[in-house]
């Protein structure tokens, strides 16, 4: 087999490992990402809660001041009846008109208050209806992710030992090179060259690099230190 031919393959399985890897990185983001979805579900859900339990407790102080407005009503009309003088009279049933009608506006809202308790609790419900499922989502995601992770890993470790055989094309120096750029570029490492020029950086190759490479020889780049290879047809 030609370098040519060892090259390519040895870039294409780069290739391959870098997008198992890439999926496998993937589950964990997206879990990540469902998390996120369930807990903005639960504080929502928490959320609407405290606005219950706060609209409740404002019904109820309603509720007492409508008590109180009530008993201040029976006391003056019962003054009222007993009114001594018109003026007396007058001022009373002034009295009176003011607190039905506070006491009209306060039945209202207490009314509102009730209907928003109501919504409320039908809110609440849908709510946590809403976490349950972002949940089973969470939950079915993170079951499916583990079995393709299974064969995910199985061709992963196909592919690094298929790497360590393809890699017997290179030695010494080369070899050392090479794991250099491995390391710290992964698939990037290597480039093809087309039409005489290194697709890693688009530089040109000289007339004596393209001369060498073609003859076999193992070549970097000398502008972007690429591993370079002519792409076996
Ligand atoms: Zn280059």
């Amino acid at each position: 087999m030609s370098v040519s031919v060892d090259l390519t393959e040895l870039h294409r399985l780069h290739g391959l490992l870098r997008d198992v890897r890439d999926e496998l990185a993937r589950g964990p983001r997206q879990t990540k990402a469902r998390e996120l979805v369930v807990a903005n579900a639960k504080t929502d859900v928490s959320n609407k809660q405290e606005e219950l339990q706060q609209t409740r407790l404002s019904a109820d102080r309603k509720g007492l001041e409508l008590k109180t407005l009530e008993s201040k009503l029976t006391d003056l009309r019962g003054k009222l009846n007993q009114a001594s003088s018109n003026r007396e009279y007058d001022i009373l049933r002034g009295q009176i008109e003011a607190d039905v009608a506070a006491k009209a506006v306060l039945e209202d809202e207490i009314l509102e208050h009730l209907d928003r308790v109501d919504r409320l609790q039908k809110d609440i419900v849908s709510a946590q209806g809403r976490v349950q499922q972002t949940e089973q989502d969470k939950t079915a995601y993170i079951a499916e992710f583990n079995a393709a992770a299974v064969e995910l890993r199985g061709r992963e470790a196909n592919l690094l030992a298929a790497l360590q055989k393809a890699e017997a094309v290179l030695s010494g120096d080369n070899l050392a090179k090479y794991r250099r750029l491995v390391e710290a570029h992964g698939a990037d490492a290597l480039a093809s060259v087309e039409n005489g020029v290194c697709t890693g950086c688009y530089v040109s190759l000289t007339p004596q690099q393209r001369v060498l490479l073609n003859s076999g020889q193992i070549l970097f780049c000398s502008s972007c230190g690429r591993l370079m290879y002519a792409p076996a047809q």
